[in-house]
């Protein structure tokens, strides 16, 4: 191990300089109550090597690291410089250098607790999340319209990623046929509101976000003041009026939309996030006559498909808020269960539909 003197040591207005590193907070985390440098990731000291192997960082990526005043960051890089990174500085009086020079903080609240680091932890660890990537699935406030099928495996897995906003339609009850596929509700919550029923086994699931029910049925003349409030809306119904209803105003609105749809062993997702994408009725312009388009009552659906589904629209709605990976934006996704067949189709945008003059 070297010595602190050795340690690299940078100035705060060299560091405003600075393009392109790695500013990270060393201090413990009840240090971070008081805010931290914007940007910052606030690693602590304990598991900084680990952390930044788990984000394979690169040896030579310029690192700034930063405590209170300065001192416990020139450790830090020894342990650092010791695993032969070769761009490590201590930033010049710490945290309280830059406060005491009046520059912005970034408040607590934007910033990660024990606990919400520790449930968060394998998010926190991948390189295409890490921790803004959880804070900004935190800041998202997404709209996912019906708690059946699709809905239960969205709204599970939207909830357990720690998304802070979540809003769910729905007018039904929970009914014993449910169950076979909702696994959001179960034998305690028949006879319930599905909304009521979705709210209490999301809260035991996460009680740490914000979850509100709305108890209609989706039409064309309620829809538009509903979605307005949330970053991205999840089409999670099982007819088409409530799906052509939901495509319209969000094209209506600019909202990103992810929709899905099932039948038997087979089913569809496509998502529509950019004004100048294909939506859903640039694929199926009208709805089809209703003898052509049986329901599930009528028709059956195994219960997986809408589980894998409603996985799959969760999962486009994480990489629309992260900015991750390539969207379903512009395609179709087709899945067929019992051949274990699927197909990703490429949609083209109709000049004749609503959405090409919005
Ligand atoms: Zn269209």
């Amino acid at each position: 191990m070297g010595d602190i003197q050795d340690v690299e040591t940078i100035t705060i207005n060299a560091l405003k300089e600075l393009n392109s590193f790695l500013l990270v907070d060393v201090r413990e985390s009840h240090e971070f109550a008081n805010g931290t440098i914007p940007g910052a990731l606030t690693l602590g000291r304990g598991f900084l090597e680990i952390e930044l192997k788990n984000r394979q960082i690169e040896l030579d990526h310029p690192i700034v690291l930063f405590c209170a005043s300065g001192l416990r960051s020139k450790y830090a890089a020894l342990g650092l410089i010791a695993l032969n990174f070769v761009n490590i500085y201590s930033l010049e009086g710490g945290f309280e250098a830059w406060k005491a020079g009046g520059n912005s903080v970034e408040q607590p609240s934007t910033i990660l607790s024990q606990t919400e680091k520790n449930r968060y932890a394998r998010h926190i660890s991948l390189k295409d999340i890490g921790l803004h990537g959880q804070l900004k699935i935190m800041k998202s406030k997404i709209l996912v319209i019906g708690a059946g099928g699709l809905g239960s495996s969205c709204l599970l897995y939207l909830t357990a990623a720690g998304v802070g906003e979540i809003a769910i339609v729905d007018h039904d009850i929970v009914d014993l046929g449910n169950l076979q596929r909702q696994v959001i509700h179960n034998e305690t919550m028949l006879q319930k509101k599905k909304v009521e029923s979705a709210l209490h086994t999301l809260k035991a699931l996460n009680s740490g976000i914000k979850i509100k029910i709305i108890d209609v049925a989706i039409n064309t003349k309620n829809i538009q003041p509903i979605l307005e409030d949330y970053d991205i809306i999840i089409d999670c119904t099982d007819n088409f009026n409530a799906r052509y209803a939901i495509n319209d105003a969000a094209v209506k609105a600019n909202k990103p939309l992810i929709s899905a749809a099932v039948q038997q062993f087979t089913g569809h997702v496509m998502a529509r996030t950019q004004p100048y994408s294909p939506c859903y009725r640039c694929i199926y312009p009208e709805a089809p006559p209703t003898t052509l388009s049986p329901s599930c009552s009528e028709n059956g659906v195994v219960g997986i498909i809408p589980g894998i589904l409603g996985l799959h629209q969760a999962n486009e709605a994480l990489k629309i808020i992260l900015n991750i990976g390539d969207t379903l934006d512009g395609k179709l996704f087709k899945l067929d269960l019992l051949n274990n067949k699927y197909q990703l189709l490429e949609t083209k945008r109709r000049t004749d539909c609503l959405c090409h003059n919005q």
